[in-house]
């Protein structure tokens, strides 16, 4: 709750049209939000204070950016804060948490903006990390790259691109790397080299103590800390402003996009079941998606993306005879591994989204549970925009930890699930969405029984979920209480699904 901190009338009105204006231009984020805003006011001295304390600058609402540093990549969340901190360095980030204690404000940290329920938006104090974007290859030889807490991906690709290096890294370039690192991190790399959390060698965190702890490592002071960063979620333990990651050299890869649209059922069951034998080169995708409605065209297609790393086997092999009854087939052998990822990137603009998921084995995906998901997708009432199902392929690497060795649970699965519902305000009314919602967990829960999948990503955190604490962190979950009763005893970093302190 913030004390009284209050912007002036003007202030806040000009910035609030402002970010109307911005929403009306994006078809976005309703003005109730903007009202919340003002329901909590925080007084002009201790903004000012802040200012003075804050090198990177504080940031209100007349700002004319203030709109584009406040938007959510989830615009179903669109509280306004009432300022934002854009932290240049640590001392930034130790004077946030200083004034935020000392304000009692309500606050959120935030990287890249792409928490799935609006995690990183608060009424309060924005703690954007944006500005600490440092990325440099450590001296020695051995590949270790440290980045700051707030670099997007797309900086990380730059500049492992230069080096001709790489990680587990995701396809979207405006995710910020804290949140895909501290939630564990799939990417079409993970079966070949783990999960991007697993490629973590230190991080740096500034914990609700103020105190910056610039070396969290396994084996060192902290290392309860380290373990609860590889996997145990963003803004839980404290604001990470550094993270030094293992990287690895890359050769070329054979990139794949290959669509099927008859066979539905048969075609996926064979790729959810064959795949599961791939080599760790081998990292795909399998979509399923049910264009917009009213677009004339209501059937569903599947289509693979992905990637193999130059290996003794081929995609064709790999495939199989399922390949030669494919519409559309793209398969570009040998290409340099950074340009093939610029053909598995992809660029989204906010929208309004839901997602759920699950893990799956492929011994537990038989030909009926196939056929049950298949026909309750064809009964989704759909939106304007396109819908999927996914399967993004875990195994390899990613199975090789044991469940307990980091904060990331999900071991010895096949292939991570993921159903979403993705609609646009302006064109989708509520009561559409409110049935596609209603759908969705009737699907997640076929899907789940029919698959006996358990679990959900911490990364695509569902606000619907009820048991989330187990779906996230299984039996790691007592472990992650602990540590967070260690480091945050009075729940300073705390949020809906956040982990609890004892
Ligand atoms: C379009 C899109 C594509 C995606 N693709 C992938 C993918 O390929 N692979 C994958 O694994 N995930 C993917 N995700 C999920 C994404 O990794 C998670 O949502 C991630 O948490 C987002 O991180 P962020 O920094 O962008 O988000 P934010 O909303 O800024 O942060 C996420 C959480 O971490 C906290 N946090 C942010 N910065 C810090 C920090 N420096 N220290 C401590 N806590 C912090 C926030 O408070 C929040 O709770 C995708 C999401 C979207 C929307």
């Amino acid at each position: 709750m913030l004390s009284s901190i209050q912007p002036s009338r003007r202030t806040f009105l000009v910035g609030a049209g402002r970010f109307a204006a911005a929403s009306a231009v994006a078809g976005a984020m309703p003005f109730s939000a903007a009202a919340e805003a003002v329901s909590r006011p925080i007084e002009a001295s201790a903004l000012k204070d802040l200012a003075g304390a804050v090198r990177g600058g504080v940031v209100l609402p007349d700002d004319p950016f203030f709109g584009d540093y406040a938007r959510p990549n989830n615009l179903r969340f669109g509280t306004l804060p009432t300022a934002i901190a854009r932290c240049a360095g640590e001392a930034d980030v130790q004077a946030c948490i200083a004034w935020v204690k000392k304000h009692g404000a309500a606050f959120a940290v935030r990287s890249g903006g792409h928490n799935y329920a609006g995690f990183s938006t608060t009424p309060g104090l924005l703690i954007d990390m944006t500005p600490m974007s440092s990325i440099s290859l450590l001296p020695g030889g051995d590949g270790l790259v440290r980045i700051g807490g707030g670099v997007l991906n797309s900086m990380v690709y730059k500049a492992l691109e230069r080096l001709n290096r790489t990680i587990t890294h995701g396809r979207c370039d405006t995710v910020g790397a804290a949140g895909f690192l501290l939630g564990g991190g799939i990417g079409f790399n993970m079966r070949w080299l783990g999960m991007a959390s697993d490629l973590l060698h230190a991080t740096g965190v500034v914990t609700a103590d103020g105190e910056l702890r610039s070396d969290v490592r396994d084996g060192g002071a902290d290392s309860d800390l380290f373990w609860a960063c590889r996997g145990g979620a963003g803004g839980n333990f404290g604001i990470n402003t550094s993270f030094t990651l293992q990287t690895v050299p890359v050769d070329t890869v054979s990139f794949f996009d290959v669509t099927w649209t008859a066979d539905v059922e048969a075609v996926l069951h064979t790729l959810l079941t064959r795949l599961a034998e791939a080599p760790p080169e081998f990292g795909s995708k399998i979509s399923v998606t049910r264009p917009p409605r009213g677009s004339g065209n209501p059937a569903l297609t599947v289509s693979i993306l992905g990637q193999l790393h130059t290996c003794d086997t081929t995609v064709e092999a790999i495939l199989g005879p399922v390949l030669e009854t494919a519409s559309t087939a793209t398969i570009n052998k040998d290409m340099p591994y950074w340009p093939a990822q610029d053909l598995l990137s992809e660029f989204t603009y906010p929208y309004f989204y839901q997602e759920k998921s699950s893990y799956m084995k492929a011994a537990d995906i038989t030909p009926d549970a196939v056929a049950a998901m298949v026909r309750l997708a064809r009964l989704m009432p759909g939106t304007s925009m396109g819908n999927s199902f996914k399967f993004f392929q875990v195994g390899g690497k990613v199975n090789v930890m044991p469940a307990d060795a980091t904060a990331y649970v999900h071991r010895g699965y096949d292939w991570l699930f993921s159903s979403e519902v993705n609609w646009w305000d302006r064109k989708d009314p509520k009561a559409l969405v409110d049935e596609n919602l209603a759908w969705q967990e009737q699907f997640y829960a076929t899907v789940n029984e029919a698959t006996r999948a358990k679990g959900a990503f911490q990364n695509f955190p569902d606000p619907s979920l009820k048991d989330w604490s187990t779906a996230y962190y299984g039996n790691n979950y007592s472990r992650l209480r602990q540590v967070k009763t260690a480091y945050d005893k009075s729940d300073l970093f705390t949020y809906r699904q956040g982990i609890k302190p004892l």
